[in-house]
């Protein structure tokens, strides 16, 4: 644990000190000798679920890949699947590495799981999903269009909700 806690924080104390369930969940699987892909188990209104690590809002699998493997060598990468299973919540540690978005995208493709482009309207987005989209768009932490491809729609979907049109 306080080597985990060493890699995201530069210190083996450090991060505060709280972490919910479902953080231990994720920091109890690293070092799994699983090869199967492991469901996350916590309740989701988004696609993948989401937790907050160290007070950053992302996926279960991102937060998974920070805690196996440390913070992404660079900002903007994100945490891809060898399995292709990112979208049914696999957080397997051992399926997971930090990708480029391009190479993310490349991953998803070549696993027939990216829909981008099939599905531009809103109508699959739940209440929870749209508040959700509202934080990510309010944390800037991501581009639109990336909030989009997260949730399988278009940037424009997200810039509507953006605006308050929808
Ligand atoms: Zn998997």
């Amino acid at each position: 644990m306080h080597n985990h806690r060493f890699m995201r924080h530069g210190s083996p104390t450090g991060g505060g000190t709280f972490y919910g369930e479902n953080i231990r969940f994720l920091e109890s699987l690293v070092g799994t000798t699983e090869t199967k892909c492991i469901p996350w188990p916590f309740g989701s209104s988004a696609k993948r679920g989401y937790v907050t690590l160290d007070g950053v809002e992302g996926t279960a699998a991102r937060a998974m890949c920070t805690i196996a493997k440390g913070k992404p060598p660079s900002p903007g990468m994100e945490a891809a699947h060898t399995c292709g299973n990112g979208h049914h919540g696999c957080v397997n540690p051992n399926h997971i590495y930090w990708a480029t978005h391009a190479e993310n995208h490349r991953d998803m493709v070549n696993h027939g799981v990216n829909q981008l482009g099939e599905r531009h309207g809103m109508s699959k987005l739940t209440e929870a999903d749209v508040r959700q989209i509202k934080k990510m768009i309010a944390a800037r932490e991501l581009r639109r269009v990336d909030i989009g491809a997260k949730f399988g729609v278009s940037r424009q979907a997200i810039n509507d909700i953006a605006s308050g049109k929808n």
